[in-house]
């Protein structure tokens, strides 16, 4: 599978994450990689049931789409897929890509993953890593604590599917936003302003959302859009939970 932009290939790139909340990191990531490797499209694909991030509470697969579709809406070259969200069983990357390649004719797309060197890191503890290479190119762009050169301990199949790429370091994370939402700190130009309003409309990660362990991995799959699932726990009406 070529690299090149001259490939008459389809290009599309595989912006996957859990987007809780989706924030400019991610955009960024996303659109240093369509234009420095040459991608037609960028796919953003939020995770339904993180497999790894089973030990806290994720906002509802709904609402990871939607925030997704608000800030795809700015760049004619980002769509949102619910492929993942759609899927019963708990998202894994290899599952994602075979089934984007039946849907697309192989012959007539190159994929590439897009990931911060975090996750990369990561790969090999995922599901099937190792057949990941046959699948698509991986563009491992850097992040804040994260240098390239910790690439070098990755097996070596792994690293000769890598395209590292080098983009603006970006200090931003979900969990950081979510700390702050908590902490009544302002959000404000660390994601799309629609996600923020979003936020605040649905009362996405208030601290009166903690819950425990147990009962989060009772919470796995989908659930619809505005289910109330986090606001009967507490006993709040959802006026409690409106304006920043
Ligand atoms: P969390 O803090 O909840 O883990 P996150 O900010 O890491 O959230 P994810 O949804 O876990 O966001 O990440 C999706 C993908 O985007 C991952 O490959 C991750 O490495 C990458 N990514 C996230 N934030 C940035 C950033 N600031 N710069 C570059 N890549 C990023
Ligand atoms: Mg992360």
């Amino acid at each position: 599978m070529s690299s090149s932009p001259k490939s008459s290939a389809r290009r599309i790139g595989i912006m996957g994450g859990t987007f809780d909340p989706i924030h400019y990191g991610h955009l960024l990531a996303a659109e240093e990689s369509r234009t420095v490797v040459g991608l037609d499209e960028v796919l953003f694909v939020p995770a339904g049931d993180p497999a790894h991030k089973r030990l806290r509470r994720v906002a509802s697969c709904e609402d990871r789409y939607i925030m997704t579709l608000l800030t795809t809406l700015e760049n004619k070259n980002f769509t949102p897929s619910r492929i993942e969200i759609d899927r019963k069983e708990p998202s894994h990357t290899v599952d994602t890509l075979r089934e984007m390649r039946h849907w697309y004719a192989p012959e007539k797309v190159d994929f590439f993953f897009i990931t911060g060197l975090d996750a990369v890191l990561g790969m090999t503890s995922w599901k099937e890593s190792e057949e990941l290479p046959k699948l698509c190119r991986i563009v491992a762009v850097n992040r804040p604590g994260y240098p390239q050169k910790a690439l070098d301990s990755l097996p070596e199949a792994l690293r000769d599917a890598i395209i590292p790429l080098e983009i603006p370091l970006l200090s931003i994370s979900s969990t950081e936003i979510r700390r702050r939402i908590e902490e009544r700190r302002s959000i404000k130009y660390l994601l799309p302003e629609t996600v923020e309003q979003y936020i605040y409309k649905k009362g996405l990660y208030r601290k009166y959302w903690r819950t425990s362990i147990n009962e989060n991995s009772a919470h796995s799959g989908c659930t619809p859009a505005g289910d109330g699932r986090g606001l009967r726990r507490g006993g709040l009406k959802s006026k409690d939970l409106c304006g920043a």
